[in-house]
């Protein structure tokens, strides 16, 4: 049989995180739920708000033909000019609902954007450590992707080593704030230096560099501001999604923006409907984007994250663990007792915790700690925490 072997890799293996969190499933059935600490998945805790609820609601009351019909391909008009004017009351800029292409996610976002972009030999840039499907997409868009190491203390963007890494063939550098795995937020100082080396290497080699902004996390930031990146670097694409802001992962709605200051805007909106066509990723759901019209600037619950913020680090610390100060998403970026993060993985999973070793990322050393699980979760892990540190004294 003549089939397409990369599909069939990507098919029949599941990534490394899913594999945990099948593992963590399995274990929960044999030994109770309440005895598996599984940090492994970013599935939102917190429930979407009651204004989705109420929406879908008041949806549900339209006739058939209008509630579950076909879309224009780029999303309703009414639903793309709701998010428009959201971002434009937020960061003081003026889009428009045509600079908007209403996707199934950020997944979807950004494979339509490397669609977009890439040309057969061209190159992405990703900073490690980073979300493991970026590979995926990066790669199935046709390009090579080119990983390039954050600080390895601040987790900032190592604008230096991107420096290093942009060649003739470079097309886009893919940043994700509040970051997964890491949870830092870029600071504007790092977005304004990232900037400033785009611009000297797009001079020096004649080329352009696109930024794409992947903001799945956007909303969930415990007190740290969130520069908006387009109002930085003109030739940025965002990708957004509403599965953490709103907790809606299962409904797969999100957007592309291309901003009107993109200075190729007027070539690359119709270069990403055309992308979005030739994958087939047209029409987001269209209940969602009608809970976009009603629920586009309800803000997002991170009280919950916050207290399970507060106490997976205190409780870690107390321990004599090493983090990552996390500043947003629902991660925390702990480092592993011993230099193998998959054998420091194997003893913590012996002790029915279960975390994501960095290899997963791109990088040794660290394991990630989802902390978008309930409060209990975190509490009662604590003794398994103290005995995983102990078995290293
Ligand atoms: N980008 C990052 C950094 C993510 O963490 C995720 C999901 O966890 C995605 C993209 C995909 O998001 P979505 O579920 O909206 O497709």
């Amino acid at each position: 049989m003549s089939i397409n072997e990369k599909s069939y890799a990507y098919g029949s293996s599941k990534s490394s995180i899913r594999e945990i969190a099948a593992y963590g499933s399995r274990r929960k059935a044999e030994i109770g739920a309440e005895n598996v600490f599984d940090f492994s998945l970013g599935n939102p805790s917190v429930p979407a708000p009651a204004e989705v609820r109420a929406s879908i609601e008041r949806a549900l009351d339209l006739p058939s033909l209008e509630l579950h019909g076909y879309t224009p391909g780029p999303g309703m008009p009414a639903a793309r000019k709701a998010v428009a004017d959201s971002l434009n009351r937020r960061y003081g800029t003026s889009y428009e609902a045509g600079d908007l292409y209403l996707s199934c996610g950020a997944a979807a976002s950004l494979t339509i954007t490397f669609n977009a972009l890439v040309n057969p030999g061209d190159e992405i840039i990703v900073i490690a450590p980073y979300f493991p499907e970026y590979r995926v997409w990066v790669e199935t868009a046709g390009a090579t992707c080119v990983e390039v190491m954050a600080d390895d203390k601040t987790f900032q963007v190592d604008t230096e080593a991107v420096r290093a890494a942009i060649t003739p063939h470079t097309k886009a550098v893919v940043i994700d704030s509040p970051n997964n795995p890491v949870g830092v937020v870029y600071t504007e100082e790092t977005l304004r230096a990232l900037a400033e080396v785009l611009h000297e290497r797009e001079e020096a080699l004649g080329t352009q560099v696109y930024l794409v902004s992947d903001e799945p996390y956007r909303e969930i930031s415990y007190g740290k501001a969130i520069p908006w990146v387009p109002s930085i670097y003109d030739r940025t694409i965002v990708c957004y999604s509403y599965s953490k802001a709103l907790s809606l992962p299962g409904e797969r709605i999100g957007w592309v923006l291309v901003p009107g200051t993109n200075p190729e805007h007027d070539v690359l909106v119709p270069t990403v409907a055309g992308a979005a066509r030739k994958l087939g990723f047209v029409c987001a759901p269209a209940l969602f984007q009608r809970v976009l019209m009603d629920c586009v600037d309800v803000p997002s619950d991170v009280q919950a994250y916050a207290e399970n913020r507060k106490a997976l680090t205190e409780g870690l610390s107390k321990l004599g663990y090493e983090y990552v100060e996390p500043d947003g998403a629902f991660y925390l970026w702990v480092k592993a007792l011993e230099p193998d993060c998959e054998a420091f993985f194997q003893r913590a999973k012996a002790l029915e915790l279960l975390p994501v070793p960095s290899t997963s990322f791109g990088c040794g050393g660290w394991v990630r700690v989802g902390y978008c699980v309930s409060h209990e979760t975190i509490v009662n892990s604590m003794p398994a925490w103290a005995k995983l540190a102990e078995s290293y004294r």
